[in-house]
């Protein structure tokens, strides 16, 4: 058995298993975890589509469950295609929705908090050197993916620290922003399992997506949230943990996380040096950046490339390496 089958194996004895879920991005399939206890629970849903939907009552059913049986579904943040299904799964199963309370406001007005984020974005690609014809196309898309989430209402919100008590454990909810603002994990303390969702990924560095904080208004068009040094700070408190076994989001389980988190640390601020070193032949905007690193990404990629160039930035910011300066509406980053 490879070392991955193996923690797959560990978690299913735990009575947690794995349903791998289409989706229509780039990141491919999700992970909702089905958790054989009291209440029975399902972590993340999958996208809101009829094969989500299809490949989700399919693999429900390898463990001789149906959607009906669903007791209790635990969101474990914004990203649609982890809660997209959610709305018409409590619907059919009548199950309770579980997620931080800061998260629950978000989740029920889903599509006026995704139209408020497509302008914070707008505005954001807009400052930092993204053409207004790349900035119009990626709204219609940002626009078209919006089918994919639905509204839910969150009838079980939980607070920071605060537990969800099953029959066999209790999982401890932990707030870990960075990749969104809302990232939750779930410990099962006495076996030391972490549900990590998209905090932690085996594969790929999560995006530290620059993201309008969950307590901003529609039109907040306040300071750039710092995303990437909030997950950072996550990242630490994660790997202060002893755990067992994380379960991602998104491809494999991950059973050294502390090595893991200590690559991700090192690439971080790898990157960040790279930055600077370009920064230090002329000053950039965060577009030119991104595109020095990484070329002509494709339009969709524009956002995320852009919010990992920001982070760094940030990085350097907060060490005084780099001032920031902003001029005809446009921001442009030089080396100290
Ligand atoms: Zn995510």
């Amino acid at each position: 058995m490879s070392d991955e089958e193996e923690a797959l194996a560990l978690a299913a004895r735990a009575g947690i298993h794995r349903l791998a879920i289409p989706t229509p991005f780039q990141v491919g399939r999700v992970n909702a975890y089905l958790i054989e206890d009291s209440p029975l629970t399902l972590v993340d849903s999958g996208p809101n589509s009829a094969k989500a939907m299809d490949e989700l009552e399919r693999a429900l059913a390898a463990h001789g469950r149906a959607v009906e049986d669903i007791e209790l579904l635990i969101v474990s943040h914004q990203h649609i295609d982890h809660f997209g299904l959610a709305s018409i799964l409590a619907r059919r199963s009548g199950a309770e929705v579980a997620a931080l309370e800061e998260l629950a406001p978000y989740l029920a007005s889903f599509g006026a908090q995704a139209e408020s984020d497509d302008l914070f974005a707008q505005r954001i690609m807009l400052r930092h050197g993204i053409s207004a014809d790349v900035v119009t196309a990626l709204r219609a898309v940002s626009a078209s993916f919006r089918a994919w989430g639905a509204a839910v209402e969150v009838t079980r919100p939980v607070g920071d620290g605060g537990e969800l008590r099953l029959r066999d454990r209790t999982l401890k909810v932990l707030h870990r922003p960075g990749h969104s603002p809302s990232d939750t994990i779930f410990l099962d303390e006495s076996r030391g399992i972490l549900l990590a969702a998209d905090h932690l990924i085996k594969h790929i560095s999560s995006n530290p997506l620059l993201a309008r904080p969950l307590d901003a208004g529609p039109d907040f068009d306040g300071p750039r949230p710092q995303a990437l040094l909030t997950y950072l700070a996550s990242l630490r408190e994660t790997r202060a943990m002893d755990l067992s076994l994380v379960l991602s989001g998104h491809g494999q389980p991950i059973v050294e996380h502390k090595s893991l988190i200590d690559e991700r640390l090192r690439l971080h601020s790898r990157r960040a040096e790279k930055i600077h070193g370009l920064l230090q032949s002329r000053s950039r905007t965060a577009h030119e950046i991104a595109h020095e690193l990484w070329g002509n990404v494709a339009v969709t990629q524009a956002y995320l490339t852009l919010s990992e160039v920001l982070g760094h930035l940030d990085l350097l910011l907060a060490d005084g390496r780099v001032r920031e300066q902003e001029q005809d509406g446009v921001v442009r980053f030089t080396a100290t």
